[in-house]
């Protein structure tokens, strides 16, 4: 690992944004002290005079990353050869017993009943989640959800990408003592760093994450805007739904429903997401994913965190769950995507 502080502009500039790896998490943003980088575009801007304070470098999940450090950092072991979607303890389905949850969520509507639990036995006082802008459909923003209700808005998945760690960076400004973060493989990766590194003012209040699984993440311009409204003619307001199950499933306001084929939308593929190779976000407390289900989560508990709050929202009845031996193809699909992903950049 580096020991001279380096700089913005001689580390993470020059070798992960001018480079296209940059995923724009925003970690580098958010912990910058003197505030010299802002978030433009969906990427960190040096908008004054870098102090080479050397922080940014250190927590940036694109720059001198480890597999086996973090992994002996976060589970006290790095992960055997078998373990093809990362080091866990439990796999299972779950679902929310909330009827109003599971309708306007995802899949099994757990990552926000296990929010929503979580804030109302006082466990957390908020969640940095995603939300949808307000004058774009389907746009994701950054949100810190203090409220059943605002977790439940934020429910079901934006296929953009969502820097969550600006959420969380609102909690710490809050002064909140207790939150969970929700986010995608590469933001884990980014809070784990912090962890490490360790900045205890982002990381003291964390009580647990959920990682999404993620094959990759649209630009919206690109999805949204020049295919689903220019080449299909879709009003994206009358959009109800999107799932990616097999093929990308859009279900309109009006009841009906169209499709997408997979091989359309690659053109549309963030450039970063094609050098991730975690799919199933493998340094979660836990993480949820659909893998071909119909109504149901797919849930990896990774850590003893992650257990214990999935065991006390399951006592309490706010969950559901059955064994993932009766889905073998979800099981299965795991293994396929976690693997396919992997190859895209070689693990040190
Ligand atoms: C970009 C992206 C790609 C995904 N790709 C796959 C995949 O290939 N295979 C697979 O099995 N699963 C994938 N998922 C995960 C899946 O879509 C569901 O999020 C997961 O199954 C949990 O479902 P749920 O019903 O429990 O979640 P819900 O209860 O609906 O909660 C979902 C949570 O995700 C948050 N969220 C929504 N959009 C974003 C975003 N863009 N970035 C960060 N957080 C967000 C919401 O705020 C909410 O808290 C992907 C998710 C995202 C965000």
């Amino acid at each position: 690992m580096e020991s001279r502080k380096l700089g913005f502009e001689e580390s993470l500039e020059k070798d992960v944004v001018l480079t296209n790896r940059c995923v724009g998490c925003a970690t580098c943003v958010v912990v910058c002290p003197l505030k010299c980088l802002e978030y433009h575009h969906g990427q960190p801007k040096l908008v004054k005079e870098c102090t080479s304070c050397g922080i940014c470098p250190k927590v940036c999940p694109k720059y001198d990353w480890s597999w086996p450090h973090v992994e002996e950092f976060v589970f006290g072991r790095a992960q055997k050869a078998d373990e093809d979607f990362g080091i866990h303890k439990r796999l299972l389905l779950a679902q929310a017993t909330d009827g109003k949850i599971l309708s306007r969520s995802q899949d099994g509507g757990f990552v926000t009943a296990l929010l929503s639990y979580a804030l109302q036995k006082g466990v957390i006082e908020g969640a940095a989640i995603s939300g949808i802008a307000e004058d774009k459909p389907f746009y994701p923003v950054p949100k810190l959800a203090t409220t059943p209700e605002a977790i439940l808005e934020g429910a079901g998945t934006r296929y953009c990408y969502s820097p969550n760690l600006l959420a969380l960076r609102e909690g710490v400004k809050e002064d909140k003592k207790s939150l969970a973060f929700v986010g995608t493989p590469c933001q884990i990766q980014a809070i784990r760093k912090i962890e490490m590194f360790p900045l205890k003012k982002f990381t003291s209040p964390l009580r647990f994450t959920i990682g999404l699984m993620c094959t990759e993440s649209f630009t919206y311009d690109g999805f949204f805007v020049e295919h689903l409204k220019g080449k299909l003619g879709l009003s994206l307001n009358e959009i109800e739904k999107m799932n990616i199950k097999g093929k990308i499933i859009i279900s309109l306001k009006s009841g009906e429903a169209t499709s997408v084929p997979l091989s359309e939308t690659k053109q549309y593929v963030r450039d970063s997401c094609h050098l991730c190779s975690d799919f199933s976000a493998e340094l979660a407390d836990i993480s949820a994913g659909g893998l071909g289900l119909n109504g149901w989560t797919f849930v990896i508990l990774r850590t003893e965190k992650g257990e214990s709050i999935f065991n006390q929202a399951l006592e309490d009845g706010a969950l559901k769950v059955r064994g993932v031996n009766e889905e073998p193809f979800a099981r299965s699909l795991l293994t396929k995507l976690s693997k396919k992903k992997r190859k895209n950049s070689p693990r040190n």
